[in-house]
């Protein structure tokens, strides 16, 4: 819809401040890496937000100039303030994409737009993970092989508390021998969500060319194809009513 294309990239941005063992695989934050990379496209214009900012950095006017969000979240699900997770919902319902990224399956908005526990087994044992394709036919998936694999991981195993999937993109397999539904779609409202599992901060994930290429895919497919807002009008007939129209439309008045 919009050209070029707007993206938020979200972040906790804890972890890089706390742990050296992240910020030197990500001095400048994974929302900044992530950002990076989609920068390289000239269809993107991207711009980062972060927990710590006034309103989490996703101000009325921020969500407004978003066509698509992405969102990392791990350690701090619970400081998300729940009148920004509203917004963030209502801009999705609305047309807006979002993109949740590895424990964003436990992120409030997430939870909010799919319904249902989204909880999970993990493990951090550094797996190998080989995240096999399941759908090459979609547009998330042009540019991936058959699979492509991680060569250490967090563990992320079924059962993963969620909805049946619209789509399913990825299963991963474990050294462990686990498997999961690593990405997967749902439509809400006039939203694309596309939920993609890797990106433990302790891990170079995001720097890995594969996972970038779905990442960049992913924010193509879900761009706004329309912008509706949650508004419940009264409407005027299309065609000449019945004599007693004008009565009855009288007695809509006020209904929602
Ligand atoms: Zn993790």
């Amino acid at each position: 819809m919009s050209n070029p294309l707007r993206v938020t990239v979200w972040g906790e941005f804890r972890h890089e401040k706390k742990n050296p063992k992240v910020s030197a695989i990500y001095p400048d934050g994974m929302h900044e890496c992530i950002a990076a990379f989609l920068r390289k496209d000239p269809a993107l214009t991207v711009r980062t937000a972060w927990l710590d900012q006034p309103e989490h950095g996703l101000t009325d006017a921020v969500l407004a100039g978003t066509d698509v969000l992405l969102w990392w979240g791990h350690m701090a699900h619970g400081d998300v303030q729940d009148a920004i997770v509203a917004k963030v919902r209502a801009r999705v319902l609305e047309g807006m994409g979002l993109i949740a990224l590895h424990s964003a399956h436990y992120a409030k908005i997430f939870k909010a737009l799919l319904g249902t526990t989204c909880s999970l087994k993990w493990r951090e044992a550094t797996d190998k993970e080989r995240l096999w394709n399941v759908l090459p036919s979609h547009p998330i998936t042009q540019g991936i092989g058959e699979y492509f694999e991680i060569p250490a991981e967090e563990m992320y195993g079924e059962p993963f508390g969620i909805p049946t999937p619209d789509e399913l993109i990825f299963i991963s397999w474990f050294t462990g021998g686990e498997v999961f539904r690593s990405g997967a779609t749902w439509q809400r409202g006039h939203g694309k969500v596309f939920y993609f599992r890797p990106g433990h901060e302790t891990y170079p994930t995001y720097h890995l060319p594969d996972v970038q290429k779905v990442i960049s895919n992913a924010v193509h497919w879900a761009r706004p194809m329309v912008n509706i807002p949650d508004v419940c009008p009264n409407s005027p007939a299309l065609e000449p009513l019945p004599e007693d129209a004008e009565a009855s439309q009288r007695s809509t008045e006020g209904h929602k």
